[in-house]
């Protein structure tokens, strides 16, 4: 099964896809992820990326193609996986067709989930990440049992630059510009569904088990 997640940033796109990933057994793949990991070890990808993110922009798509398309072509998504974060706008979803298409395969269902843009500026600025596990958590909705410490791994808990107040309304802006069209693409070709984003995350998860059962 290939899921694409769809949503604004913060709409709750990497909580579900965590919890897809462990109940199906599926690789969670989120391009973010991969960026943030590339900055903490110092690598080129890493320094070159990160003068985007930080100023809320996107990554340029040369770059972030060839990175998503090395990791799905690995081994362990031979049986499907999770997108989260990827695609990002009409380019990058024509690229992954492409070559979806070449391999004689197809995206099985994209899970769109809808959160006002007043409620992502309060879940973004009170997100705290894990710097080593990539667990995430919420001061209010999902506050980790000691503050400031990751309850998976024990490593401590950011703020991550880029979920500040400014930087997450430009995130905002390009979301609605170029990952919004998204939807109508994938509408089109039916295997859109639609979640709302601002329900209980568990309720969030029981329908989204209920499409995929
Ligand atoms: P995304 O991956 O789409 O950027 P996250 O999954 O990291 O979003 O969620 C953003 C923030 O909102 C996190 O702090 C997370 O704990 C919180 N969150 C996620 N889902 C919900 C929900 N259904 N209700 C309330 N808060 C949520
Ligand atoms: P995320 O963790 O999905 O919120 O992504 C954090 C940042 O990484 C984004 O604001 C972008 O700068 C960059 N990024 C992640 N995925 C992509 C993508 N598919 N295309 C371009 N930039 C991306």
């Amino acid at each position: 099964m290939k899921i694409i997640m769809l949503g604004a940033p913060g709409a709750g796109k990497g909580t579900q896809a965590k919890m897809i990933s462990e109940k199906y057994h599926l690789p969670h793949i989120s391009t973010g992820d991969i960026f943030r990991a590339n900055i903490k070890n110092g690598t080129e990808l890493g320094k070159e990326a990160k003068g985007y993110m930080d100023k809320g922009l996107l990554v340029p798509d040369e770059l972030t193609v060839r990175i998503l398309l090395d990791r799905v072509a690995k081994e362990d998504c031979k049986n499907g996986y999770i997108l989260d974060g990827f695609p990002r706008n009409i380019p990058q979803a024509e690229v992954l067709d492409k070559e979806l298409t070449r391999l004689g395969d197809k995206i099985d269902i994209v899970i769109d989930m809808e959160v006002p843009d007043e409620s992502i500026i309060k879940r973004m600025t009170g997100r705290r990440a894990c710097t080593s596990c990539g667990a995430t958590y919420h001061i209010v909705n999902v506050p980790p049992k000691k503050e400031g410490v990751c309850d998976k791994c024990g490593e401590e808990l950011i703020l991550r630059d880029d979920d500040r107040e400014e930087t997450v309304k430009k995130r905002l802006n390009i979301y609605h510009e170029q990952t919004q069209p998204l939807i109508k693409y994938y509408q089109k070709k039916g295997v859109l569904k639609t979640f709302d984003g601002t329900k209980d995350m568990m309720d969030v998860f029981t329908e989204i088990t209920e499409i995929l059962a």
